[in-house]
């Protein structure tokens, strides 16, 4: 039998829903035999890849590089999970809507910072003005809340979505928890 494909992308998130699927464990070594991970922070891939059958989205959606990359994952996704409250609600990254851009960069690179003061215009992705969760720019097939959701909610959602099942979390995660 083929692996299944499998991917994760790190948006505007703080790494925490990934540490949390690499709670996983020794469970990893069970989905070794069922999925090949082909691209996702933790492997060394450059480019995200064509024809990905499950991918697991951390974080918001907050510059233009951002909006371009959950464009491209969602042409070459099967099955798209929105992972996290940050990329099912916005959640700790919209703290910022409340504010311009402008103010907010002036912020960080002006006010808060001891060397190089201005805000950069090359090479740091240009902010959008708006954070936003991962469904307002595609569609999204799953949606697991949670600040990060548990290993135990990430492995039952990757197992059930690699059995062709769509994963029932209405008593497995909260917003928050
Ligand atoms: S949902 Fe929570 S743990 Fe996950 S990226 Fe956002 S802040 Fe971090």
């Amino acid at each position: 039998m083929s692996k299944a494909r499998l991917a994760t992308v790190w948006l505007d998130g703080c790494s925490g829903c990934h540490m949390s699927a690499l709670d996983m464990d020794e469970r990893w070594i069970e989905l070794a035999g069922l999925v090949d991970l082909v691209y996702g922070p933790l492997v060394d891939v450059k480019e995200f890849p064509e024809n990905v059958d499950v991918v697991l989205v951390e974080g918001a959606v907050s510059s233009e590089e951002e909006e371009e990359k959950i464009q491209k994952v969602r042409q070459c996704a099967k099955i798209l999970v929105s992972l996290g409250d940050c990329a099912v609600t916005s959640n700790v990254p919209s703290m910022r809507n409340r504010f311009p851009v402008a103010l907010v960069e002036h912020r960080a690179y002006i006010e808060n910072a001891e060397l190089n003061r201005g805000v950069p215009d090359k090479v740091v992705p240009r902010l959008l003005p708006k954070v936003r969760p991962v469904h307002d720019f595609v569609k999204v097939d799953v949606f697991v809340p949670g600040c990060p959701p548990s290993a135990d909610t990430i492995y039952f959602v990757l197992t059930e979505l690699l059995a062709g099942r769509t994963p029932d979390l209405t008593k497995l995660t909260r917003f928050g928890a």
